[in-house]
C-alpha cells in the first residue's frame, strides 16, 4: 500500500529517495496507482523539469516525463511515433502517462515501445553512480535508475503493421521497421515475448511467443513473420 508521497525538486534528491527498496518513481502513475503492489513510497518526477521535446541536429531529445499527449501533438516528432503515442491509450490517460513510464513498464504489446526499439532509442539514465546511456534492451536486462531522457533519430523512414481482434483493440502482434538514411534497417516486434524485442528477420523462427486466448504461440509466430515481411518491404528493404 502506498503510504508516502515525495515530490523532489532536484534529481539528487530523487536519486537518494529511489535508493530505498520499497519506493518507486512515477511518471504519470497510471500503472503504479492501478497496481501498487508492495510499494510503500512513490517518488513523483513531475517537478524535475524533465518534460519537453528538443531537436539536436538529426536527433530528438524527449524528456522522460513528457506525456504521450505531448508526443502525439509534437510537430518535431516523427509521424510514426506520433501516431503510435496516440494509439497507446485513451485520451484521458494520454494526458498523464509519460514516455519514461511507458518504457519502464515494458508492456509486451506496447506499439510505441516497439517503435522506440525499431528507431534505436537511447535512454539517458541516472543513479548514484552517475549518468549512463543505454539502449532499451540493455535497460530491460538491468532495469535500474531513473530514465531522464530518450534520444531518437529524427530522420529515416518507418513502417508499422499490427493485427488485433478489432482495429481499435490492443495488438496481438505488432511490427515496426525503421530504415536510417545510411540504409540500416531495424525490425522490432511486440506481442512475441515478455517485452517488445528487436529481431533479425531470419531469427523469427527462434522466438517462443507466449500464447493466450487471443492467439496461440504458433499463431503469433506466423503473424510475426507476415507483419515483419510487410514492414521491411514498406521501408524499401528486401524482406
Ligand atoms: C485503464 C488502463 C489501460 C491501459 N492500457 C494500456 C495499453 O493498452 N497499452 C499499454 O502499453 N499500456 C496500457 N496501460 C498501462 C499504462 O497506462 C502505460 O504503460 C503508461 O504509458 C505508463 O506510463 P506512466 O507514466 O503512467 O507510468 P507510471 O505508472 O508512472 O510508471 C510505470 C512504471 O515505470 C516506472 N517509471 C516511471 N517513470 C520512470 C522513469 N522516468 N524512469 C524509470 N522508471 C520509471 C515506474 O516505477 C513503474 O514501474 C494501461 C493502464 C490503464 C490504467
Amino acid at each position: 500500500m502506498i503510504t508516502e508521497y515525495y515530490r523532489p525538486e532536484s534529481l539528487a534528491e530523487a536519486i537518494d529517495l529511489n535508493a530505498r527498496t520499497d519506493s518507486v518513481v512515477i511518471g504519470g502513475g497510471t500503472i503504479v496507482n492501478a497496481q501498487p503492489g508492495d510499494v510503500a513510497a512513490v517518488i513523483d518526477l513531475q517537478a524535475l523539469g524533465l518534460s519537453g521535446i528538443e531537436r539536436d541536429g538529426d536527433h530528438l531529445r524527449i524528456g522522460a516525463t513528457t506525456t504521450l499527449k505531448a508526443i502525439s501533438d509534437g510537430p518535431a516528432v516523427p509521424t510514426t511515433l506520433r501516431d503510435l503515442a496516440r494509439r497507446e491509450l485513451p485520451s484521458g490517460l494520454r494526458e498523464r502517462a509519460t514516455l519514461g513510464g511507458t518504457i519502464a513498464a515494458g508492456d509486451a504489446e506496447s506499439e510505441l515501445l516497439t517503435a522506440l526499439l525499431a528507431f534505436g532509442a537511447i535512454l539517458e539514465i541516472v543513479d548514484r553512480d552517475g549518468t549512463r546511456s543505454v539502449d532499451i534492451p540493455s535497460f530491460f536486462a538491468a532495469p535500474t535508475g531513473i530514465i531522464v531522457a530518450v534520444d531518437i533519430p529524427g530522420t529515416g523512414t518507418a513502417a508499422t503493421e499490427r493485427t488485433g481482434r478489432t482495429p481499435m483493440d490492443r495488438p496481438i502482434v505488432c511490427a515496426v521497421s525503421h530504415r536510417a538514411p545510411d540504409g540500416t534497417v531495424r525490425l522490432a516486434l511486440g506481442g512475441v515475448s515478455d517485452t517488445p524485442v528487436t529481431v533479425d528477420p531470419a531469427g523469427i523462427d527462434d522466438l517462443e511467443p507466449p500464447g493466450d486466448f487471443r492467439g496461440s504461440s504458433a499463431f503469433r509466430k506466423h503473424l510475426a513473420k507476415v507483419l515483419a515481411k510487410r514492414v521491411i518491404a514498406a521501408v524499401g528493404a528486401t524482406p
